[in-house]
């Protein structure tokens, strides 16, 4: 049977989580910012209007900000992945057939569905998560991976799609390969759009009828399977679910009850951080952290206190320093004062391989930097006897397992020395 895919993408998807509890936000322009660096991760149509780049710092478009009244959001991730995780839950009820692809992406296998209703079922599909999520979607339908996402791209964009666009078999099929840009398409990055466009190759469509064995020399086997692609041949079929891996966990028992909210931090942050490097060595990220607290629980003569938090990442991700800033304040949350911790852990789940991360609602530049910092990290930690940690973590360290102390740092430690 010949394969058919549907791309479910949600439109603007951070904007959208935050017009569902603010409804003035509609028609208005509104941006989303990332958290630490202030540089915009989410723009909403009226605002992409405006001329603000994706990525680009805040202060670089403050005067539009301002002339335009945008209204300007930091990110919420727990809020996006919950949305998330809603808008997934009723495309699953769609069909079984399906695939997660980034946090606000699935493609779905149509194959069996009849021709005659495909357009019908994305409208439907459209109309069922707007009302049950407030989130809105656009569907693209196509042979292939690839072919879907270049539907989808313009189900978004052209008004007499109305969010739905079947290219499977169909005469606009090679119309929308000529307007689409070849660095739009999947699989194609900054890289090789470039050597593309030096070689004269601009559009999709240019790369479909390009010469195999020239792609291939430069682009290797995937730009071949996506010139393929773009021929409506299958290459990629829908990923099931990756079985859950073993999650990655780490948890102590203290050598002291820790009572400060300081202290705990300093430990989280460090399981934390020791999670990233477990992750990193499986080259897999992680897209939830369950960070747990514990006192002793056999004890009969003070409070007894669990609880756990879970939190969703946006991104996959196994960069300790994103970790531990997630995990901190996830023990937060949960942290009681007045009693006495005996145990705390850090768990990582839903961990996919790191090649299938997709940080598309990132700027690049940020991930690629991170990637760089952790290798230069690991790298020095293996050789090193003194090994390098976020300051997080924390330097005296006083909730450590005892045994963990084995080892005298007499010159390293001020406090180990007057022991002496
Ligand atoms: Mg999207």
């Amino acid at each position: 049977m010949e394969t058919v895919f549907a791309l479910v993408d949600c439109n603007n998807f951070y904007v959208s989580c935050e017009r569902v509890f603010q409804p003035r936000l509609q028609n208005r322009p509104v941006i989303v910012l990332s958290n630490n660096d202030g540089c915009v991760v989410a723009r909403s149509n009226e605002a992409k209007a405006l001329g603000i780049g994706m990525g680009v710092p805040i202060f670089q478009v403050e005067s539009i900000l301002v002339q335009h009244q945008v209204e300007v959001y930091s990110s919420k991730y727990t809020l996006y992945g919950n949305m998330s995780r809603r808008v997934m839950e009723v495309l699953a009820d769609f069909t079984p057939r399906m695939e997660i692809y980034s946090i606000d992406e699935a493609f779905l296998d149509l194959s069996e569905l009849a021709a005659a209703n495909r357009t019908e079922y994305g409208q439907n599909l459209r109309k069922t998560v707007k009302q049950w999520t407030g989130i809105p979607v656009s569907v693209g339908m196509a042979r292939t991976k690839t072919l879907a996402k270049i539907a989808n791209h313009i189900a978004k964009k052209s008004p007499r799609a109305a969010g739905v666009l079947d290219l499977t078999d169909s005469p606009w099929l090679e119309e929308a390969l000529r307007q689409t840009d070849v660095k739009d398409v999947w699989g194609v990055g900054p890289a090789f759009a470039e050597f593309l466009k030096q070689a004269g190759i601009v559009t999709a469509l240019q790369l479909r009828d390009a010469e195999e064995t020239r792609i291939q020399k430069r682009m290797g086997v995937t730009g071949r399977r996506t010139m393929q692609e773009l021929r409506g041949i299958c290459c990629y079929s829908l990923e099931r679910q990756p079985p859950l891996q073993k999650a990655t966990a780490v948890t102590r028992s203290f050598g002291r009850p820790v009572t400060t909210l300081e202290h705990m931090q300093e430990a989280i942050a460090c399981f934390a951080g020791r999670v990233g490097e477990k992750l990193r060595r499986q080259k897999a990220a992680a897209g939830i952290l369950t960070v747990f607290l514990i006192t002793n629980l056999f004890r009969t003569d003070e409070p007894r206190y669990f609880n756990s938090k879970v939190i969703s990442l946006p991104t996959a991700s196994s960069d300790s320093g994103e970790l531990i800033s997630y995990a901190v304040k996830g023990a937060a949350a949960i942290f009681r004062q007045g009693l006495r911790y005996k145990k705390a852990g850090v768990i990582a789940g839903q961990i996919v391989p790191q090649e299938q991360v997709q940080g598309n609602l990132f700027d690049e530049a940020d991930r690629q930097r991170s990637k760089r910092l952790m290798e230069t990290l690991d790298r020095i930690n293996a050789k090193s006897s003194a090994p390098v940690w976020y300051a997080a973590e924390g330097i005296q360290r006083q909730w450590q397992t005892r045994f963990q102390k084995r080892s005298k740092r007499f010159t390293t430690s001020w406090d180990e020395l007057k022991e002496v």
